[in-house]
């Protein structure tokens, strides 16, 4: 397995003048696996679009790194870049504000193709962007209509096809299927996997919730006030949640087993999510944590790897916090 974007402590801060600091993104790491979809998952708010925008270098970064193909995404030439943005796009949330309502289908996705010059003769161009709207299950007859005679999920279709014009390795998908009617929501995600497949992508999938996430995606980092709390496979981060964020998470996903559901208490989180202008001190979560000691408000927990590829960072899997006395005796 090769790591195709290594992300390396990860900062992006907002100067808001007068001296505050929004901490968007404060520090995470993870290696995505080339052919692999890597869920990054949190609540709104949590820094995870900001984090998106950040490893495809839309904002500088504030500290840490962004490798591509072992390349530093923040300091490239021009040249590099404009190569780097071939292999690396980005799917949108919203299909309605992402595409030009006075621009052709055709033209909305021959756009790319024009900006880094890769067009052909007139014809070419037209048999790649025909060729293209057959890929997300539309046809040569959308070509001449214009954004609004679709519906929402035919507008994410052109979205994805727009974003596979330049026949990128690399696809950030900032929440695709949030905005769209549950009942079409399954199938544009059917439509990703089976482009994965396709064309050996590889995927960052942004998500508010672990629902449609787990199922997609072959390792998940859940993110939470700007920092990852834990990341692991799918399968582990389902069977074994180990952070309490996780937990309070997961147990917001109806489970169709009746038996099981008994198991899986619904976790309420007290409070609202903190500000990431000034975020808690210690533990980021401490503020809402149901398990939160004493320590929590004050030390911050390290990123601790529990089991092979399984880490979390919480003082209750840290066996010298869990060594001082004070945690166990000061619960509130
Ligand atoms: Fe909760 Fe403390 Fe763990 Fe943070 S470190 S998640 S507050 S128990
Ligand atoms: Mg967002």
């Amino acid at each position: 397995e090769n790591v195709i974007l290594s992300v390396q402590n990860l900062k992006k801060h907002f100067d808001l003048g007068k001296g505050t600091t929004l901490k968007a993104v404060n520090g995470i790491s993870f290696d995505v696996m080339e052919g692999e979809t890597f869920g990054l998952v949190g609540e709104s708010g949590c820094g995870k679009s900001t984090a998106g925008r950040t490893i495809l270098g839309l904002y500088n970064r504030t500290d840490g790194k962004v490798l591509f193909e072992d390349q530093d995404v923040h300091s490239m030439t021009e040249k590099e870049r404009n190569n780097f943005l071939k292999k690396m796009q980005m799917i949108f949330q919203d299909p309605y504000a992402s595409l030009n309502p006075r621009s052709t289908i055709f033209e909305i996705i021959a756009e790319p193709i024009e900006i880094h010059h890769l067009n052909k003769s007139k014809e070419a161009l037209k048999e790649r962007v025909y060729e293209l709207l057959e890929d997300v299950g539309l046809n040569r007859d959308h070509a001449n209509r214009y954004p609004h005679e679709f519906s929402g999920g035919q507008r994410q279709r052109i979205g994805i096809a727009r974003a596979l014009a330049l026949e990128p390795k690399f696809i950030i998908a900032d929440e695709p299927i949030s905005a769209l009617d549950v009942s079409v929501q399954a199938s544009v995600v059917k439509l990703l996997q089976k482009l994965q497949k396709e064309k050996g992508l590889t995927y960052l999938f942004i998500a508010h919730d672990l629902s449609m996430v787990k199922y997609i995606s072959k390792r998940i980092g859940v993110m939470y006030l700007g920092q990852m709390v834990e990341l692991t496979t799918s399968k582990q981060l389902y069977n074994e949640p180990l952070h309490p964020y996780t937990q309070a998470l997961l147990s917001a996903i109806p489970i169709p087993d009746p038996d099981i559901e008994e198991k899986r208490e619904r976790i309420i989180l007290e409070g609202e999510l903190p500000s990431p202008i000034n975020p808690p001190t210690g533990c980021v979560f401490h503020t809402r944590c149901p398990m939160a000691k004493a320590v929590c408000g004050q030390l911050q927990p390290k990123w601790l790897e529990k089991s092979e590829g399984h880490y979390v960072a919480c003082h209750l899997y840290d066996e010298e916090v869990l060594a001082i006395e004070q945690f166990e005796t000061i619960a509130h």
